[in-house]
């Protein structure tokens, strides 16, 4: 009887051991599959802010150099230097190599004003050249600015208008004419003036529309004055090379937009 009864309980006992070994194994599988995938989830998500970071930290990323209170950018002679009313340029710099762009200018004789830094200069003088070839007759108005001199046209500007001279004039070292990297643009239609109805005129039109073909963008846009800390500019053209115009132009960003991202 023991023999049959061990008999007919074999195949049972067979049963629950393999049972149990199945279990075990999932037991010790279920054990490790988390802990081998734990440390593979968790490594990419422990890696993508070390990737990201490098890209915040771009050349032109919004870090500056405190000196006697003044936030400074630490890299003035960068095409893409992001200068506004929190990231002031030094008072002693001067863009390196200025040159004066063969364009039309709004006014006769020589000038400081006529001058921009070469890369910027060249590009300027391809969009007046393709601007001419399509019927458009734009003048230049106003490109590099000394802190000197930017010192003296806010200090007129502050009699004339006080504190609301902030939103349309650059205090010294927070304008982007002292880089060498804008230019004022205007035309005969609106009497060679620098105001919003440049944007109206055929020759502002066009301006939006190709400036970053050139490496051109319009820098104070519409509507981001919060972001700029400027009033809409229609004719204050900066350049900051082909690829981020376009970047830049194309998807409406500002260039605080462009480089923060
Ligand atoms: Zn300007």
């Amino acid at each position: 009887m023991n023999r049959k009864k061990i008999k007919l309980f074999m195949p049972a006992i067979l049963i629950l051991t393999s049972f149990l070994g199945v279990i075990g194994c999932t037991k010790e599988n279920s054990d490790q599959q988390p802990t081998a995938e734990q440390p593979k989830q968790e490594a990419p998500k422990q890696e993508l802010p070390k990737q990201e970071t490098p890209k915040k930290e771009a050349p032109s990323a919004p870090t500056t150099v405190v000196k006697n209170g003044d936030p400074l950018v630490p890299n003035p002679n960068e095409i893409l230097v992001l200068v506004n009313k929190k990231r002031h340029l030094p008072s002693d710099y001067i863009p390196p190599d200025l040159i004066e762009p063969h364009v039309t200018f709004s006014f006769s004789g020589q000038s400081p004003k006529k001058t921009m830094r070469q890369e910027a200069a060249k590009a300027l003088e391809n969009l007046f050249d393709a601007s001419q070839a399509e019927g458009m007759d734009m003048v230049a108005q106003s490109g590099y600015r000394s802190y000197s001199t930017q010192k003296q046209i806010y200090a007129a500007n502050f009699r004339q208008m006080g504190e609301s001279a902030n939103q349309y004039s650059a205090q010294a070292g927070q304008s982007e004419h002292q880089t060498g990297l804008a230019m004022d643009v205007t035309c005969s239609e609106i009497g060679f003036q620098l105001e919003d109805t440049f944007g109206n005129t055929k020759e502002g039109k066009w301006l939006a529309k190709n400036c970053s073909r050139f490496g051109f963008i319009i820098r104070y846009q519409k509507g981001k004055e919060d972001i700029t800390g400027y009033a809409y500019e229609p004719w204050h053209i900066r350049y900051v090379g082909q690829k981020a115009a376009k970047e830049i132009m194309t998807q409406g960003l500002t260039l605080e937009e462009y480089l923060s991202r």
